[in-house]
């Protein structure tokens, strides 16, 4: 089913490929490149997936990432952080954040829409009322 998919990326190229590749998967996507603009678009549109670059121009992706987990109607949305320069101890921040899971970059095609379905299909489980709760807290 088509999601709807916020995309955060200063680069250009990267930014055109992420939304290429999901919108050839059926997905509908929303792009900013400036950062500055990212909050408030994200609150319009409303999406089901985040992907947020963490070197952005003006904002830091770990500041954006934590202000999408305290806005109340954000808070639940998966986060998928994607970084050129992931150093030691950069995973843990980017978790510490709020974000889902990282993935380096460059991408790869198939690892980047895998973890896109991975993070999809956690969110469905958590919406099963009948779903076991520990099953949930170790996804
Ligand atoms: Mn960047």
């Amino acid at each position: 089913m088509a999601k709807r998919i916020f995309v955060v990326e200063d680069n250009a190229l990267n930014l055109r490929l992420f939304c290429d590749l999901l919108a050839a998967h059926g997905h509908e996507t929303c792009a900013v490149r400036d950062g500055r603009e990212a909050f408030a678009k994200a609150l319009d549109y409303l999406p089901d997936l985040i992907i947020t670059d963490i070197q952005l121009p003006y904002v830091s992706g770990f500041d954006l990432i934590r202000q999408f987990r305290q806005e109340e109607t954000l808070a639940h949305v998966p986060i998928m952080a994607v970084t050129a320069y992931a150093g030691p101890g950069d995973e843990e921040r980017i978790r510490a954040a709020g974000a889902n899971i990282y993935v380096s970059k460059p991408i790869s095609v198939v690892k980047f829409m895998a973890v896109v379905n991975d993070l999809f299909a956690l969110s469905a489980g958590k919406s099963h009322d009948d779903s076991d709760p520990e099953e949930v807290a170790s996804a």
